[in-house]
């Protein structure tokens, strides 16, 4: 399985019919995350991926090891967090109308892009209140 480290996007013609697993190094610093007030900590990350390639759809499941970091909800010091949240997202190779399903279509250029499914998985592991210490006394008292 061939992928684009920095753009997130699989070679489909580098994939075989069922299941295919893969083991990339993300270069953290290179890859346009665009989410807010979250920067990687780690130069690299470990993506670990699994496509199941189907005649109907390409399942994309997966783990990612990696730490960002963003501002204490506190003292707004930087502050990291690892991924926890599991990769995964269905692709389409045709919309189907019938169903309720959202799945992304796959595009006729030969890339699959999975960058927003690996972006969501940032996204859900960023915790709803993040401390740089337990006790931080906040902005005021530093
Ligand atoms: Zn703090």
């Amino acid at each position: 399985m061939k992928l684009d480290t920095v753009k997130l996007v699989i070679d489909l013609k580098s994939l075989s019919r069922g299941i295919n697993r893969g083991v990339f190094t993300i270069p953290l610093e290179k890859v346009e995350w665009n989410i807010e007030d979250v920067e990687p900590f780690d130069r690299e990350g470990i993506l670990e991926l699994q496509v199941d390639y189907r005649d109907d759809a390409i399942l994309c499941s997966g783990g990612f090891d990696a730490h960002f970091r963003t501002p204490c909800a506190r003292c707004l010091e930087p502050t990291t967090f690892s991924i926890t949240e599991e990769i995964y997202r269905e692709y389409a190779w045709s919309p189907d109308p019938a169903s309720d399903e959202q799945r992304e279509v796959i595009s006729q250029s030969g890339k699959l892009s999975i960058f927003a499914a690996v972006q969501e998985a940032v996204l859900l592991s960023i915790p709803g209140k993040l401390l740089c210490s337990p006790d931080c006394a906040g902005i005021y008292y530093n």
